[in-house]
């Protein structure tokens, strides 16, 4: 049995997977904001509950909002910022007495699209998170890609490549949280894209406000999905020249927009080097559970 557990700023999840991938047991409770302590105890709380439940002991694989730094191990990026400076994964193999895996979240959606979602078969999937943020990882061969810097795949803070006018000026007026402008983030998050409808319009509307307005055909939100679209493409053109995945697997709020998965990739073949490029683009398959099964999935089939 793999027992995964996504640890949010908000919600710590827990799941069991039989080796089909099955869903044993979930739980989800409060994540402990601001107290490392009483966090691993919550995971070590919800692992004992799932063995409770099943009656059988599980691998633990644990998805962050972060990465462990090669260099400390320790965890470092968190946005949960509690996390950041502790050795969690050493931590928690204490308190569980057995070895623990850390990925950050979006290795873990990377790695569940490519066990048995979207990706299931591909040797290279990239997958990118289009929520709040922008995170994006590599899984080969099922496999978390992390680095040796623990940064592979992680291209929401590269600039947007290929910009126009428009997309300087917005940058201009947009920085970074992460002190740079013109990251792919500020621009294909949801966020982003709120942002930068406002930059247009001047109006203050939700992603999913936009693209009810697009629904009812809007010529301004239209436009806004559009600019949205090509952006997107462009950035991961840059991936494709760079890596060249087999699959390219989107999650987050951003996702369940349907219209990308047509526009986007005939988009990407006007920027990708040679303008030859079928990588399909697609929906992440498990969705918000991606995150969590693959944490379970950190510990491969036959390796128990
Ligand atoms: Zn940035």
């Amino acid at each position: 049995m793999r027992i995964g557990i996504d640890l949010g700023g908000t919600k710590i999840e827990v799941i069991a997977l039989a080796d089909d991938g099955s869903e044993l047991f979930r739980k989800r409770i409060a994540t402990p904001r601001h107290d490392y302590d009483q966090t691993v105890q919550a995971i070590c709380s919800l692992v004992h509950d799932a063995e409770a439940a099943t009656g059988e002991r599980g691998s633990v694989g644990v998805g962050i909002p972060g990465t462990l730094s090669p260099f400390t191990g320790r965890v470092k990026n968190a946005n949960s910022v509690w996390l950041n400076g502790q050795p969690l994964d050493k931590d928690l193999a204490d308190a569980l007495g057995r070895p623990v895996r850390i990925a950050n979240d979006a290795n873990c959606l990377a790695v569940s699209e490519a066990t048995d979602g979207a990706g299931a078969g591909a040797k290279v999937v990239f997958a990118v998170i289009i929520g709040t943020g922008c995170g994006s990882g590599v899984a080969i061969q099922g496999q978390v890609h992390a680095g040796g810097n623990g940064i592979a795949g992680e291209f929401g803070h590269n600039p947007l490549p290929w910009i126009d006018e428009e997309e300087w000026a917005y940058q201009q007026a947009t920085p970074c949280y992460c002190g740079q402008r013109g990251c792919i983030e500020t621009f294909v998050s949801g966020t982003g894209f709120a942002q930068s409808y406002r930059f247009v319009t001047g109006m203050e509307r939700s992603g999913a406000e936009i693209m009810a307005l697009v629904a009812q055909g809007d010529a301004e939100a239209t436009k806004a999905i559009k600019r949205y679209e090509r952006r997107l493409a462009k950035s991961l053109a840059h991936v494709v020249n760079l890596l060249d995945p087999d699959v390219i697997v989107l999650g987050g709020g951003m996702s369940n927009v349907e219209r990308l998965y047509s526009h986007v990739p005939a988009l990407m073949r006007e920027y990708v080097f040679g303008g030859e490029c079928d990588t399909p683009v697609r929906k992440a398959v498990h969705g918000d559970s991606s995150g969590v099964r693959g944490a379970a999935w950190l510990w491969q089939r036959g390796e128990q």
